[in-house]
């Protein structure tokens, strides 16, 4: 559930918000050194039921950290798109996780909110860009997590770059611009900057956890192994 706003199909109404405490784990997992156990503290979480260790849903084995992203700005992206994502899906007010005490009034077949309340909260709402918890986290990865970072004026390509860099090297017709159009994906898909992604090897790729829809061609999940 804290993920489904990321899918394409999601519903249309009623969209859960996506769970800050996923997202700060997410951050974690790519700026913590690597190696570090990911873990959501208490003092830090929003559903204090995702207290502990976050386990690989697959595996069940505790997540530890890549350490994949060395730029603040790479973090900053994701977080515009995240805004942007729940700008776009109505999530426009304060972050708010669901009210225990309005579902159970719901659950009665009562329509008013709780007293904590002046409309009920049955699902996740707002925008987790908005929380001041994740305000915090940003600020210390920028100050603290990845403070020994320096710019070397790199800049992200826009959509229209993007397409014109695609035009250019798929006219060609030639295996290696056709290989290099599929890093450039490759990086674009998992958020990587060069020094971050051009050493991994085609034996690095988890098949049984990379999707591809078969209809559209679009790669609906990558994995990479560290
Ligand atoms: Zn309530």
């Amino acid at each position: 559930m804290s993920l489904i706003i990321l899918r394409e199909d999601r519903p249309v109404e009623f969209c859960p918000s996506l769970s800050v405490d996923s997202l700060m784990a997410y951050i974690d997992y790519k700026t913590l050194d690597r190696g570090t156990p990911i873990v959501i503290l208490s003092e830090n979480c929003s559903d204090p039921q995702r207290v502990g260790p976050v386990t690989d849903f697959f595996t069940k084995r505790q997540i530890t950290a890549s350490g994949t992203w060395d730029n603040p700005g790479t973090c900053n992206q994701l977080l515009s798109a995240i805004s942007n994502l729940h700008d776009a899906n109505g999530h426009t007010g304060p972050y708010s996780e669901p009210c225990s005490r309005c579902i159970e009034k719901y659950r009665q077949g009562r329509v008013d909110a709780c007293q904590f309340h002046t409309g009920r909260i049955l699902y996740r709402t707002g925008s987790p860009r908005e929380c001041r918890k994740l305000k915090n986290r940003y600020t210390r990865l920028t100050q603290v997590d990845l403070a020994d970072y320096e710019p070397d004026g790199a800049s992200p390509l826009l959509p229209h770059e993007l397409i014109r860099v695609r035009d250019a090297l798929l006219s060609r017709n030639s295996l290696a611009s056709f290989q290099l159009w599929v890093m450039i994906l490759f990086h674009i898909q998992l958020f990587l900057r060069s020094s971050e992604g051009c050493s991994a090897e085609f034996n690095q790729v988890v098949f049984s956890l990379t999707a591809v829809n078969p209809e559209t061609g679009d790669v609906q999940a990558i994995c990479i192994k560290n």
